[in-house]
């Protein structure tokens, strides 16, 4: 019901564009595809629904909106922003928001009261560190219901440590670091790419519209679902024993979308470098330590890191080689070398300040209904199943 909130958000203001009108400001929208639209009849089923969703679905409608405007006329750095997509009730992935002026409650016997749904029964992960300012409940494709709560974390500092690392991201490994030890790639989108292969198979198979259809959809949906959970563990586990192990953890600023359309992408996507890369900076912060991505265009891989010579381009068969000054070096790990020697030259070059980090977004899948409207001060990432 809610995403239908958002469809007709976006339908107004995409009317009130396409007829020159000004921005419609965001108190009209509401009181447009709220307010009124709750007194007719065809829409008096909204009434069943918390106000406190429709206003989140149509708080989030409004960020995305700003990022667009802002993206066009060039105020919002980095990549293109799209304007605002049509949701649809037929998208696998739903999700609603409840703001602490909902009222939702978490209850003492472990059950999670939303209003106007009723108490749920949640298997927590974890203990909630603090109360939440906000819970977001997800049905994703898979058609698993989740709770994500937006949490404002206190940060919690390890006690300082004197080793610092490098990381080489690469293809042969996953992670190539610079104290020399390497970590393998575990390939799960392959090693399940042939169940995944005879689950889409059996999909296209299935007539439109039909009912097989459907369970096939779900079927190949949870099948992808497994891969990316125990990938995520995988890579939560990794990120967290590098920052408890590391003061300064730096990694290249790799052009991962870049190189995604390369024909390199299936091995980019099944390493999952940028969720990897974004667990650390985020432990990083929270943890105390330091963790900066490098100049991507440094030549990593052709400079020694004994000498600093530039000894050329090396194709990806070379693995090791020797340079003039008699280093011997192993192609991934001299990388990750030089690597962690940018990072720490990059640092002290920063008016040898270190500057406390800007809030972090949260980390995209887990909080809010529009990725882009995810901008909350540093929270803690938690997924509970329901
Ligand atoms: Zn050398």
């Amino acid at each position: 019901m809610y995403w239908r909130r958002t469809v007709k958000g976006a339908r107004a203001r995409q009317r009130a564009r396409e007829a020159g009108e000004a921005f419609l400001s965001d108190g009209d929208l509401s009181k447009r595809v709220i307010t009124q639209a709750k007194q007719t009849p065809e829409r008096d089923w909204l009434g069943e629904v918390s106000a406190v969703v429709l206003q989140q679905a149509l708080a989030d409608l409004n960020v995305a909106y700003r990022n667009f405007f802002t993206s066009i006329s060039g105020k919002r750095q980095g990549r293109k922003v799209a304007p605002p997509r049509f949701r649809s009730r037929k998208d696998n992935r739903q999700a609603i928001r409840f703001t602490a002026n909902a009222r939702f409650k978490m209850l003492d016997n472990g059950r999670l009261r939303l209003p106007k749904i009723g108490d749920l029964a949640v298997r927590w992960s974890r203990p909630l560190p603090a109360a939440p300012t906000s819970v977001t409940v997800i049905r994703d494709a898979a058609g698993r219901y989740f709770a994500s709560f937006v949490v404002v974390a206190a940060d919690d500092p390890l006690p300082a440590v004197d080793a610092e690392v490098g990381i080489d991201l690469g293809l042969t490994h996953f992670a190539v670091l610079s104290n020399g030890k390497k970590v393998a790639a575990p390939k799960f989108l392959r090693r399940a790419a042939r169940k995944l292969r005879r689950l889409q198979q059996d999909l296209s198979r299935k007539q439109r519209g039909s009912n097989n259809r459907k369970k096939a959809v779900v079927k190949v949906a949870r099948a992808h679902a497994r891969v990316a959970d125990s990938r995520r563990d995988w890579q939560h586990q990794l990120s967290t024993r590098i920052i408890r192990d590391n003061q300064a953890v730096y990694v290249e600023d790799l052009c991962v979308v870049g190189l995604g359309r390369t024909r390199l992408a299936k091995s980019v996507h099944d390493a999952g470098w940028a969720q990897f890369v974004q667990m650390l900076e985020y432990k990083a912060a929270r943890r105390g330590r330091t963790f900066a991505k490098t100049n991507r265009f440094l030549p990593t891989s052709q400079t020694c890191s004994t000498c600093g010579r530039i000894d050329g381009s090396k194709p990806l068969s070379v693995r090791s080689w020797t340079c003039p000054c008699g280093a011997v070096h192993d192609r991934d790990v001299n990388a990750a070398r030089n690597i962690l020697a940018a990072g720490r030259a990059e640092s002290l070059n920063a008016c040898g300040a270190q500057v406390r980090p800007a809030p972090l977004p949260a980390p995209r899948r887990e909080a809010g209904i529009r990725p882009d409207a995810v901008r909350s001060t540093r929270s803690v990432e938690g997924i509970f199943a329901l």
